[in-house]
């Protein structure tokens, strides 16, 4: 089996919008947020990483604290794969990914924040 596109931790945070893969949902606050250009080549999660900074520090903390034992694979190779692939496969990969539930992350950070 192939490593699924969006491996990055961020993604447990983020959607990618249906309607235009250049943009993505913040499930946290349904924000539209870019992914950091026009085609493909310029995606990236920096974007998605400083509005999680800015705005959700609970999320923020999580995702750092995800990423240290896993260090994320380069987004260029991710986004060289993410082309061939077709939209309907995001959702798949998106909900096998994420352990506790897309539709909200914020539980754990409620939980912790207690
Ligand atoms: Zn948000």
């Amino acid at each position: 089996m192939s490593t699924p596109k969006l491996s990055s931790k961020i993604w447990n945070f983020f959607t990618i919008n249906a309607e235009d893969e250049s943009k993505a949902n913040c499930d946290v606050c349904n924000k539209r947020l870019t992914r950091g250009g026009r085609n493909a080549r310029s995606y990236g999660t920096s974007a998605l990483i400083i509005h999680l900074r800015s705005f959700h520090h609970s999320e923020y903390d999580e995702y750092t604290r995800s990423t240290e034992s896993h260090k994320r694979k380069r987004d260029d190779e991710e986004d060289s794969k993410r082309k061939h692939s077709k939209q309907g496969n995001l959702d798949y990969f998106i909900e096998k990914m994420t352990p506790f539930g897309q539709n909200d992350p914020r539980k754990h950070a409620i939980t912790k924040s207690i």
